[in-house]
């Protein structure tokens, strides 16, 4: 992908903080961090989401997703993490480019995030579980 800033920093045609890499992902801090230490994990191959990679693909992914957990721990020991995958422009997906996101968390560090519920009656639950289930496989 020729206009994809994240096949860029890939080919190493624009410089990344890489924190980690093999044969089919990319580790990277992101430039403009929610948290010290924010780091993205992609894959090598273009994919915009994740309904565009295969079980491998996807395998490969967040095994990369654990070593930089595990990665940031031993560095900077965080108390917790968000892993974070906005999908579509209307989730906040940016750069067309799947990335996780690896967001450090600290008791006190100001990043909140609100999500507003909402309380489906136990039938409309059961339907639209069935629903979804149906188109599972
Ligand atoms: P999203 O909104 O999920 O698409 O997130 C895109 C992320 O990519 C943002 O957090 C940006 O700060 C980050 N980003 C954009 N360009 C670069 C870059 N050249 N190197 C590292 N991170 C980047
Ligand atoms: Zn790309």
């Amino acid at each position: 992908m020729d206009d994809c800033i994240f096949c860029k920093i890939v080919n190493g045609g624009i410089p990344s903080y890489t924190v980690y890499q093999d044969d089919d992902t990319l580790a990277f801090l992101d430039i403009n961090p929610n948290t010290q230490g924010h780091t993205l994990v992609i894959p090598k191959k273009h994919a915009a989401n994740i309904t565009d990679m295969d079980d491998k693909d996807i395998a490969s992914l967040f095994r990369t997703v654990r070593k930089v957990v595990s990665g940031l721990q031993a560095a900077i020991n965080p108390e917790g993490f968000n892993l974070v995958v906005n999908h579509g422009e209307v989730a906040g997906q940016v750069i067309h480019h799947f990335h996780c996101h690896v967001i450090p968390r600290n008791t006190g560090d100001g990043i909140e995030y609100n999500f507003e519920g909402f309380t489906p009656s136990p039938e409309e639950f059961q339907e639209l579980a069935g629903k979804v289930a149906e188109h599972i496989n």
